[in-house]
């Protein structure tokens, strides 16, 4: 059995401010611990239920967060840039047959209140996102794309809202581990690791028995997704993608069946939006 994990950072047990989450921030190399923590976790669940193969994707802004030499033995760790990974936070998916999907310290989506810096892929560019009209956050979309390759999501970690979120798009069956209840964006009550990470273990070896049980979430095709930007600047950029169409100032669109391909051109067009020209093309 081979399970695939894409781990983010905003939903990590303990981790509730900008501080812990950029590389150039003073309490960054405890986020890191934390993150690596919640992962071992889930994969030592994944692993007392039987997995053979577990794929860790670290999914957080430069994607090498993650300490790799703290790792599970039982995990692989994909690490390294989002500029080299076309597929984000679901690199590899695609890279064998994977039985189920786990989300571990996910967030809400772009403009959830009460929420550790709710944002939708790259809050620097994305004001909304949605699928087939309705706005959606890095947990549907993702499940949405990993459904595309037949891959159930069967759990996911985060804030309460992230959770909420989580059981919104994917239904009730899946296993859900609330780490945090957030009071605004950088502030939250925290449950201690103590507490957190046996729960996110149970959760994880209970997760692949309930697999057969998960829908795969399947927004009706053809998908549309609709992206609203920040900025002009940025609808411009992303606009020039090939795939894309540009509908307003602010608006993207990306039209098709075959959401896993969508998922990479809308991925190039954010990292395109995000660019800045150098000084003399300005
Ligand atoms: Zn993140």
């Amino acid at each position: 059995m081979n399970v695939y994990v894409s781990v983010d950072m905003e939903g990590i047990t303990g981790i509730t401010h900008g501080d812990m989450m950029m590389i150039d921030q003073p309490e960054y190399n405890r986020g890191r611990k934390l993150m690596t923590n919640d992962a071992n976790a889930a994969v030592e669940g994944l692993v007392q239920a039987g997995a053979d193969y577990i794929l860790v994707n670290d999914s957080h802004g430069p994607m090498r967060n993650m300490i790799f030499e703290d790792m599970h033995s039982g995990a692989h760790l994909l690490t390294g840039s989002g500029d080299a990974k076309p597929h984000c936070q679901l690199e590899g998916a695609d890279s064998r047959t994977f039985d189920c999907a786990v989300l571990v310290g996910y967030h809400a989506m772009a403009r959830t209140r009460k929420a550790i810096h709710p944002h939708t892929i790259a809050g620097a560019v994305v004001s909304e996102l949605r699928i087939n009209g309705r706005p959606h956050g890095e947990t549907g979309l993702n499940a949405a794309v990993l459904a595309s390759l037949g891959i159930p999501t069967v759990m996911v970690t985060g804030d309460a809202t992230t959770i909420g979120e989580a059981t919104d798009f994917l239904g009730n069956e899946i296993k859900t581990v609330t780490v945090k209840e957030s009071c605004g964006r950088n502030a939250a009550i925290c449950r201690p690791p103590a507490a957190t990470l046996p729960e996110i273990t149970q959760a994880a070896k209970a997760a692949v028995g309930v697999r057969g049980d998960v829908k795969l979430y399947t927004p009706e095709r053809p998908q549309t997704i609709e992206v609203d930007f920040n900025t002009m600047q940025q609808a411009d950029r992303a606009g020039r993608t090939a795939g894309v169409d540009q509908t307003g100032p602010l608006n993207i669109r990306i039209e098709g069946t075959n959401l896993w391909e969508q998922y990479q051109v809308l991925w190039a067009a954010l990292r395109s939006a995000l660019y800045e020209p150098a000084v003399w093309l300005q």
